[in-house]
Formats: structure tokens, sequence, C-alpha cells
């Protein structure tokens, strides 16, 4: 064997999706069925969906950007408005906004979960206000439950990015069915994954409902009817709409994972326990606060490093990391340093401090179902080495 080869055999990806026998035997049965595209299986994983979280109405979409896109056309958005969001984020939260003209005002996070600041949010709003978009990082809720009454008091609407909170939960109400309208990933790295999917979910009927349709050109009622015995070729086309559905290939891949979702978390909690109980005794190194009122799908582990204790910084480590051949990643780099939001809005790093701050000495570590506890454990003693290696 040459030394690449090993090499490679020996590499722990960062992420790995989570398939098994059952999740290919549920699509391969949808390839034989001759009903590839939205149809029975996407009602029946809307149906599932909705009922796992809790929440009234689920539309089951190509991606959580379609669903966030969606959720802000649901309100009615318009170029003259402005959609609060937290700089520290997926480029998704902000460009939906975007695609209205409408202006996305970046706010700062807390340094303990790296959730937005709701005082901060409380000192953007402003007559233009028409949403706060909230984002539920690494799985750990934000505050839902002060957003609520704030958003009550200004009289706008919440809509919550909750492409990493599948599943969570704040003060025991699930995730899904704390804001107004909410977007759940499938991306592949994802909690839950369809390959590429996304779930937008509303106890408001007609948001639904104009969701629905506009999911698919704009058309008045389920399009995938038109071609069944039931239904008939007439549609409407009633707005300009998009080309969001899922397919039921991805519906029937969904419906698998949703069924193993509470398996699969519960492995990435025991993966979070085990780099908690031993990273967690390092001076050099700061682990996840765990909230009593709220629980976390553990979407990422996000370690932090104490710069002042090292003679690395962080992304020395994370070369370090994978010179040991360790996967990372770093979530995230904040909107605000970006060129587009920095050339278009004046942004400067220090605008957003805390953001800044904390951007600069995250590591994500590996945490997937898939793992084992020795990969776990080779991570660990990775990380130990390259910490007494680098301690001041
Ligand atoms: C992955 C991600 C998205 C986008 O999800 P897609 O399904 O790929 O569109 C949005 N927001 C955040 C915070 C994400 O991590």
């Amino acid at each position: 064997m040459t030394a690449n080869v090993e090499r490679a055999i020996r590499a722990l990806p960062f992420s790995l999706p989570d398939i098994t026998e059952a999740e290919i035997e549920a699509v391969v049965e949808v390839l034989r069925s001759g009903w590839l595209t939205t149809g029975p299986k996407v009602q029946e994983f809307q149906r599932a969906f909705a009922e796992y979280v809790g929440a009234s109405h689920a539309v089951a979409l190509n991606s959580a950007t379609a669903a966030l896109h969606l959720a802000l056309d649901a309100i009615g958005l318009g170029p003259a408005d402005e959609v609060i969001v937290p700089t520290y984020t997926f480029a998704a939260s902000a460009e939906v906004i975007r695609y209205f003209g409408a202006r996305p005002v970046l706010v700062d996070i807390r340094a303990e979960d790296l959730n937005l600041d709701v005082g901060a949010v409380e000192r953007a709003v402003g007559p233009r206000t028409r949403a706060v978009m909230g984002v539920d990082l690494a799985g750990q809720p934000c505050d839902w439950h002060l957003l609520r009454p704030l958003a009550d008091r200004y009289g706008f609407a919440l809509v919550d990015d909750a492409a990493h909170a599948l599943p969570s939960s704040l003060q025991g109400r699930a995730i899904g069915r704390w804001a107004d309208l909410t977007a759940f990933s499938f991306y592949a790295t994802k909690p839950l994954t369809t390959g590429e999917g996304g779930m937008l979910v509303t106890d408001n009927e007609s948001w639904a409902r104009r969701a629905q349709s506009m999911s698919l050109h704009g058309v008045s009622h389920d399009a995938w009817k038109r071609y069944s015995a039931e239904g008939s070729w007439y549609y409407e086309i009633t707005a300009p709409g998009f080309k969001y559905n899922m397919t039921d290939i991805a519906a029937a891949l969904g419906l698998v994972q949703l069924r193993r979702l509470s398996e699969m978390t519960a492995r990435r909690a025991s993966i979070a326990d085990r780099y908690t109980a031993a990273l967690g005794s390092l001076a050099e190194l700061e682990v996840p606060s765990a909230y009593p009122d709220r629980s976390t799908s553990w979407h990422l582990y996000i370690v932090r490093l104490r710069l002042d204790r090292l003679r690395c910084d962080r992304n020395q480590f994370i070369d370090a990391l994978s010179r040991e051949h360790v996967g990372t990643s770093v979530h995230f780099i904040p909107l605000h340093l970006h060129p587009y939001y920095r050339e278009t809005y004046g942004y400067g790093p220090d605008d957003f401090p805390v953001a800044y701050r904390e951007y600069q000495r995250v590591v994500s570590l590996p945490i997937y179902s898939r793992m084992t506890n020795a990969d776990v454990d080779r991570v660990i003693e990775a990380i130990t080495r390259i910490v007494a290696q680098n301690r001041l």
C-alpha cells in the first residue's frame, strides 16, 4: 500500500451522510414506480414532517434557501422593507432578503452561544422592519421566547432559519413552532438529508397555500393532481412563481431519514458528550455551553480557541488537524466581512465586534451519526496533542 492510499483511508471527513439500506430501498422503489417528481411521497413527507414538529402545514421544497425565499414572499416583503438578520450566518439567510430588493439589517451575536443578540435586534428595529430572521446556530435555538414579545409589540414577522435545528427545542416547544415561518434544510451535511431539499412550516394556512403555489410556477392548485387520474389538465397561473418543488425521490429518502432521526440525533448527542468530557478540561479551549431550557440537534460541535493561551492561531490549528487527517470547518465567516455586504452597505469588521472576534477562534469538529467512538477519540487525541504542542 502506498503512503497516499494509506493516508486516504485514514482521513476522517468533516461530515458524512448516514444512509442505510432502508433509504436506498425507498429510493429504488420510487425509481421503479414510474413517478419521479412531486407526487404521493412528497405529500406523505409533508404530512409526516408537519406532525413531527407539531406545525399545521409543511411545504416540501428543493432547499432551505427556497423555503426562506418563499417565507419572505408569503409575508409580502417589498423593496422598501428591512429584515433583521444576524451577521453570523450562512449566505442564504441574507441573500433571500436581497431577492426582493429589501435591506438585510445585520446585527451582532452574543458570545455565549453565537446566536443573535436580542438587545441588538431591539436597537435595530425601525419603521421599515418587516421581519426578524433568527438562526438557530449549530442547532442551538436562539431566544425565540424573547423575540416573540418584540414581534407582537412592533408588528414584524418572525422567520426561523432552522437549517441546523432539526430536531431542537426551546422550553419544551419544538423549533418549527416558535416562528411564524420556519425553514429546515435537508442538504447533504444537515441532520436529516434528502441530498438537496428543504421544508417550510407554518401554522398560517394562506401562507402555506401561497408557498405551495409559488414553489411550482404560481399555479393555482397542487400541480401533481394535474396528471393523476382524479385531476384535470386545467390550471391557472396566479403569480410568476418559481421552480422549487421537491421530487418524490428526495421525499422517499426524507421519510426514512425522519423515521431514523431520533436514533441519529441520540448518536450525535453522545458524540458531543464524549467531546465535552474530554475537551472541556483543556484550559486552552472552550466547549459549547449547555442551556437547561433548550435542546439542540447537535448539527455542529463548535470549539473555540483561547488564543491568549496558545501560540497558534485558528488557521494554524486547523492546518495541524488536517495534517492529522481530521476534517474540520469554520461556521461562519460573518456576512459583513464578505465583499458584497462590505461594499454594498459599507460595513467594517468592527461594526459587529463579537461576531468578528468569535469568528477568528471557532473550529467546527466532525460530528455525525456514522462516527465511531474510535473516530471521536482520534479527534480528541489529535486536539489534545496539538494543544500540548502550542500551549503558552
Ligand atoms: C445550509 C444552510 C442554509 C441553506 O440550506 P440549503 O438547503 O442548502 O438551501 C441556510 N442557512 C443556514 C444557516 C445553513 O447552514
